[in-house]
């Protein structure tokens, strides 16, 4: 079994693709690493405090366990990196050269980046945005994420580095708090909706976003990082899709389960950065080359998340909402 390291562990999607990988190959396999301390979603296993930017330390960890995989998640996130675009550039791609270096030095087996929706800007088609619709990002964000992904291939090409990589879209789980994206809103929705509280959200009602479950995103990128090589015809990043709603839907989706649940729209800055992503994914490349199927709907979704959130966080869900029910 080749050791893995996860960088960004602490963060919405680490907590969730940590906690899985060492469920599938031991605790002692999977190294969690984050700049943070380390938080207990993350389960038993090690952890490393690591600071992507420092690549000698990188290296030294790799060295310490015998590192063949990394799954690199560090990053600063959309609404985040308008705030401060000079650590959104520095980490998202130095971070990513750092880890691409040492995959290289030191020939490391696979590597996993994610990519993000927010590589598509304005002119790309909205609808069904296909793999190799124009990218022309007009955020930080997204402009670090292109980066990355033409530094993936360029690795790739030259060196022969494994790198794999998905555009993920809007990532909905119950486990973590968001990390500072523009989706974020469907994750706290769900928050507020299970104590019976009203919903402000930052985003226009009918602005419909490429979205997916946690458990989709996880089994996606494993599924990415078991298909052979020879499987991967996508070097820059594919797209990859499952759901997609506005904020009217998504509380639509919950007024079934909570019949009382309230919501405004107060859209802010977010909605300018939700208004140049496209509103649905044309994952076709995914589909053929490693079978990628969502397992999700919206319905199911919420059904799922409301169902399990009081218990995960212990909140107080008021006597007039039944949770058995739902
Ligand atoms: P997050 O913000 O929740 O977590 C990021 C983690 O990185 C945090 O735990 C943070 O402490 C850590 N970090 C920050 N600076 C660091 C540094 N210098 N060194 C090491 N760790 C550092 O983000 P997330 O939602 O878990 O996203 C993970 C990856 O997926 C990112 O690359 C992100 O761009 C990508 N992505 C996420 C979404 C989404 O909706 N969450 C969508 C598309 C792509």
């Amino acid at each position: 079994m080749s050791k893995i390291l996860i960088t960004g562990a602490c963060g919405q999607l680490g907590s969730e693709l940590t906690s899985e990988l060492r469920r599938i190959h031991g605790n002692d396999q999977v190294i969690a690493s984050d700049i943070s301390e380390p938080n207990d979603r993350l389960g038993e296993g090690p952890f490393e405090q690591l600071d992507v930017l420092d690549e000698s330390k990188i290296k030294e960890i790799v060295d310490k366990y015998e590192i063949k995989i990394i799954y690199h998640l560090a990053a600063l996130l959309s609404a985040n990196a308008e705030k401060n675009i000079y650590l959104g550039w520095k980490l998202n791609v130095n971070g990513l050269l750092n880890v691409l270096e040492v995959a290289k030095d030191k020939s490391l087996e696979k590597i996993f980046w994610p990519s993000s929706i927010a590589v598509f800007g304005p002119d790309a088609k909205k609808k069904g945005t296909p793999q190799n619709s124009a990218c022309n990002p007009t955020t930080v964000y997204g402009i670090s994420k292109m980066a990355g992904e033409q530094w993936c291939a360029y690795y790739h090409r030259k060196f022969g580095v494994d790198v794999r990589s998905l555009r993920y879209p809007g990532l909905i789980g119950y486990k973590a708090m968001p990390g500072g994206g523009t989706t974020d809103y469907a994750v706290d929705i769900y928050h507020k909706a299970i104590k019976g509280e009203p919903f402000e959200c930052f985003l226009e009602k009918d602005t419909k976003l490429p979205m997916m479950y946690m458990q989709d995103a996880v089994k996606a990128t494993i599924m990415l990082m078991n298909a052979p090589a020879e499987k991967i015809s996508v070097r820059t990043s594919y797209n990859i899709g499952a759901i997609s709603f506005s904020p009217e839907e998504i509380a639509e989706s919950i007024k079934q389960k909570l019949p009382d649940f309230e919501i405004q729209y107060n859209p802010d800055h977010r909605q300018d950065i939700a208004s140049t992503w496209p509103d649905s994914i044309d994952d076709s490349a995914a589909r053929t080359d490693w079978k990628w199927k969502p397992g999700f709907d919206l319905d199911n979704m919420t059904a799922d998340i409301l169902k399990h959130l009081p218990e995960f966080w212990d909140l107080d869900v008021p006597d007039t909402i039944n949770v058995d029910k739902i």
